[in-house]
């Protein structure tokens, strides 16, 4: 796989905001958004590294109570990507059998059908949590059906992001969590279409809130594990 670093830190945003997490950091992407936070840290180069090494890699990482893979794009691996997860739902991960895994995606890169029984909804709790935040330059797209994975949507909120486009998306899925984070924590700029957003889906029971980029807040907390 190729990895661009692999660190221990508090996951900042999202559902899992606040819980220690081991992240990993897939090298590559298929988008250029402008107001991408990982530019910088994508040009620098990566390591490649087998999927069972870097669960290794992970394993001997400080327990955490996730594991997020994040990047880039990380369903451009997606072979790798799911053999690691199988290793993972075969042996855990800290001594804790049923870690759980999150995967941030721009949504745009589709399942291959051999490999979504691995991704796919399940009654029992070894489930992967997708993460995606879909992007204008692909008209929001969202590939990962959320009525066949577990998906919860956060929107970057910026000139692009309308008030009906986020409300035709709640209201195919309405049991669906969608987070609102304003682009760079900017909330003097964003606060007003955020509330905007808001009172169009919340007045209809969707379940839509505003989301804050933590770490931003916090600070620089993490710790480098190789990379
Ligand atoms: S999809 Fe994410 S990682 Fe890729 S360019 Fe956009 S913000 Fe950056």
């Amino acid at each position: 796989m190729k990895v661009t670093e692999i660190f221990r830190s508090i996951q900042g945003e999202g559902p899992y905001t606040g819980m220690s997490a081991a992240f990993v950091r897939l090298e590559g992407c298929n988008l250029k958004c402008t107001f991408c936070d990982e530019a910088k840290v994508m040009r620098e180069l990566g390591f490649l590294v087998s999927s069972e090494k870097l669960y290794e890699m992970i394993d001997a990482m400080p327990a955490s109570q996730l594991i997020v893979f994040t990047g880039g794009e990380p369903m451009l691996q997606q072979e790798e990507l799911t053999d690691l997860i199988k290793v993972i739902h075969e042996r855990g991960l800290w001594g804790n059998p049923n870690p759980t895994i999150q995967i941030e995606t721009n949504g745009t890169v589709e399942l291959l059908p051999e490999l979504s029984y691995i991704y796919k909804r399940k009654d029992n709790v070894k489930q992967v949590h997708f993460v995606v935040s879909p992007k204008s330059q692909k008209d929001y797209m969202c590939l990962i059906d959320p009525s066949t994975y577990n998906v919860t949507l956060k929107y970057v909120v910026n000139e692009d992001l309308t008030v009906r486009m986020v409300h035709n998306v709640m209201r195919k899925w309405p049991w669906i969590d969608c987070y609102l984070n304003c682009q760079d924590n900017d909330f003097g700029t964003w606060m007003p279409r955020v509330m905007e957003i808001l009172a169009a889906c919340t007045g209809t029971g969707l379940n839509i809130r505003m989301g804050t980029q933590m770490h931003k807040i916090w600070g620089e907390m993490k710790l480098n594990y190789g990379g």
